[in-house]
């Protein structure tokens, strides 16, 4: 009896409490969120969290902070969004270093296909393959020889294992056949300051992050990783252009929450992520950095749940072939 008293008494309290989280989900959000971004301020996919964030702040009436945990390429951010209460109040603005980890680290702190839910896809940004403004060799192919006469000394700046930048550099190095130095940093934000101050020769990053520098002048670039030119950037040949195909890739961002999250907050989350992706100051913006937003369809949890899914199954194999992993 006892017994049966204390089931019914926790299958009581159980069905309070999930009538109290959709009873709150109902009113979502009541209060500021806060999204967070796992790589350092100031880097590509800051830049887009924060334009984002920033419009779907008006649309929901609540701000959404963001907090920048770098490190480990993006899955220390990742593993705290994981374990974050899922109540809406924590989300995370990750890109595809949420599928390549998946293969790269031999232990996460989350399992990626079940620790989150899916509000959508962001945008998908190009990368550009650049170096300090002094280096010598004027196109890919001279960056090429020069690599692979100086390959001891020759460093590499990413954002960690998992990075956008370390996928890109990785593709790099196994087109070139010749691993170099690489250096990393909690996010290309912190390494571009380094590129520039020449501490660091080469790397590989969004285009959010780097056209302003490349029409500045203050870094050499030498190609732009989407299968067309860039209108903002129309003298950068693209990989295929300059002799390395291999190097094709689009930096693809979605927003999550942790797994459990009530449907009204993701509803809610979803729907002002689709008016920010329409907002013409942020598609102005995106313009300016060599990306756009991603479409209606692409901005709902079905579309970034089959996103993450294929990109795992088809990043694996090329990263099991790399044989790059992280403990
Ligand atoms: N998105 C960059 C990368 O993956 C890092 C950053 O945003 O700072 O390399």
């Amino acid at each position: 009896m006892k017994t049966l008293n204390a089931f019914i008494g926790a299958t009581a309290l159980a069905a309070l409490s999930l009538f109290s989280a959709s009873a709150n989900a109902a009113g979502y959000p009541e209060r500021q969120i806060t999204m967070i971004v796992p790589f350092a301020a100031g880097g590509p996919t800051d830049t887009v969290a924060r334009l984002v964030a920033e419009s779907m702040s008006k649309n929901l009436g609540q701000q959404i902070i963001v907090e920048n945990v770098g490190g480990a390429g993006g899955s220390l951010g990742a593993g705290r969004v994981a374990s974050a209460d899922a109540d809406g109040y924590t989300v995370l603005l990750h890109h595809i270093g949420m599928a390549t980890s998946a293969t790269l680290y031999r232990k996460l702190s989350y399992d990626t296909l079940n620790a989150f839910d899916y509000v959508g896809l962001v945008t998908e940004v190009p990368m550009t393959l650049l170096a300090r403004k002094d280096m010598e060799a004027k196109d890919l192919k001279g960056l090429i020889e020069y690599a692979k006469a100086n390959a001891d000394k020759v460093t590499v700046a990413n954002a960690g294992i998992g990075a956008a930048s370390h996928l890109c550099g990785m593709l790099f190095m196994s087109a070139i056949e010749t691993p170099l130095v690489t250096v990393p940093y909690k996010g290309t934000g912190p390494a571009m300051t380094d590129l520039l101050g020449g501490q660091v020769d080469i790397m590989c990053d969004q285009t959010t992050n780097t056209t302003k520098q490349i029409q500045g002048g203050t870094v050499k670039a030498y190609a732009v990783t989407s299968p067309e030119r860039l209108d903002v950037l129309k003298d950068l040949p693209t990989v295929t252009e300059a002799g390395l195909p291999g190097l094709t890739v689009g930096i693809w961002h979605g927003l999550y929450t942790p797994k459990g999250t009530p449907k009204e907050a993701i509803d809610k989350l979803s729907a002002a992520l689709k008016v920010a992706l329409k907002d013409q100051n942020v598609a102005a913006r995106f313009a300016e950095l060599g990306t756009k937003p991603s479409s209606e369809q692409d901005a709902t949890p079905e579309a970034l749940k089959a996103k993450l899914e294929s990109e795992i199954a088809r990043w694996k194999p090329i990263i099991e072939a790399a044989g790059q992993y992280a403990d």
